[in-house]
């Protein structure tokens, strides 16, 4: 697919306030710092369009983008910052679950995860509960030009080895940079395949 315009639409806190539900949205997710704003730019080509390292204790918004009239992108705020509070993780769970299960034209979210890291349990926590929710899903492996081709690998193995404790069919995994544009076309193409089912 080639992104031939993006757009910034909205941000808001309430489902009901966002675009009318008549066109496929595509959630990015994961925890804060993981690569979530570098990814969108680098997906849709715009430096600025996602801003990188907001600070992560300022509101949590759910922000719409419009890629080439057809389709939307959704940046939603990260989880497991150490700093926030109680209080705001709370909002933020309420928040999150209630647009995971009333956005009704959600069609996959994009779960980031940092392919540097072993397997996190707030990570596999939140994939769980977006299978208990029904939603599909697929994981993006970031940040993958920080460290040799065999060590994302090997953090991929052992996702699937976690996951496969649970789950009977395992998402399908893409492998990224922002940094080298890696990944970018088979996520398009994987948007373009769905959008066109
Ligand atoms: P967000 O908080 O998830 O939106 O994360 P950002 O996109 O702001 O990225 C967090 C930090 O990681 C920034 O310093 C980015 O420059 C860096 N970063 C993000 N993606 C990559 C990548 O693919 N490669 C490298 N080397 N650094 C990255």
């Amino acid at each position: 697919m080639v992104i031939k315009e993006a757009k910034f639409l909205i941000s808001n806190t309430r489902v009901d306030l966002c675009p009318e539900p008549n066109k496929p949205e595509y959630a990015f997710i994961g925890r804060s710092n993981v690569g979530k704003s570098s990814l969108i730019n680098m997906l849709t080509g715009q430096k600025g369009l996602a801003k990188t390292s907001q600070s992560p204790g300022k509101t949590q918004l759910i922000n719409h983008f419009l890629i080439n009239d057809q389709w939307y992108l959704v940046d939603l705020p990260g989880y497991g910052y150490a700093k926030v509070s109680k209080e705001s993780r709370e909002q933020w769970r309420k928040m999150i679950n209630y647009y995971m299960q009333k956005r009704e034209n959600l069609t996959c979210v994009f779960v980031l995860i940092d392919s540097r890291h072993e397997p996190m349990q707030v990570d596999l926590d939140f994939m769980q509960h977006l299978g208990e929710l029904g939603v599909p899903f697929v994981i993006v492996f970031t940040k993958a030009d920080k460290q040799s081709a065999t060590k994302t690998d090997s953090t991929i193995a052992a996702y699937a080895r976690k996951m496969q404790e649970t789950w009977d069919e395992l998402p399908r995994m893409f492998k990224t940079s922002a940094e080298k544009r890696t990944g970018r076309d088979e996520i398009l193409q994987f948007i373009e395949e769905v959008n066109a089912q």
